[in-house]
């Protein structure tokens, strides 16, 4: 009988002029970027916390500290890449993941398919077992007045 675990994530960037927009591993034109450590991409630290959250294995900060250099401008696909080898040391895959990215602009539509390639291709596994959806904040709060953008993941795994 196969065992699963489920893992939730969530993960929030200041916009800041003068900064690249990189999300779920593609950069996206836009005159105002993430600012944080790394990349700043949103959409993959919060599919890295639900990875370690399925197995309870703490957060993307306590595996890499912002205070340390090394990660400082790092690709956040290492990230991704690095969780999910923790789940499969430990016997499980990754049976799907569903994703949410909030961001009052661009639009993310048509770049929405090369992201879901991208993490597919990152952890190994098809396409179509990751979704990534895009909504607007409707004009109001941190998202919708573009002081912010937001990523949520849920990720299911499974050993046996
Ligand atoms: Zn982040």
């Amino acid at each position: 009988m196969s065992e699963f675990r489920i893992g939730q994530g969530s993960d929030v960037h200041r916009l800041a002029a003068g900064r690249p927009l990189i999300i779920g591993g593609v950069e996206i034109d836009s005159d105002l970027g993430a600012e944080g450590h790394s990349d700043a991409d949103v959409l993959l630290h919060a599919i890295t916390d639900a990875l370690l959250g399925s197995l309870a294995l703490g957060d993307i900060g306590s595996h890499f500290p912002n205070t340390d250099d090394r990660w400082r401008a790092a690709s956040s696909l290492q990230f991704l890449r690095y969780a999910v080898d923790l789940v499969r040391q430990r016997g499980y895959e990754v049976v799907n993941i569903d994703s949410t990215v909030h961001l009052e602009r661009p639009k993310l539509r048509e770049h929405i398919d090369e992201m879901r390639e991208r993490i597919a291709h990152t952890i190994d596994i098809e396409p179509s077992a990751i979704s990534v959806k895009a909504k607007t904040g409707e004009a109001v709060g941190d998202v919708g007045e573009r002081r912010a953008l937001r990523a949520d993941a849920v990720v299911l795994i499974s050993k046996g």
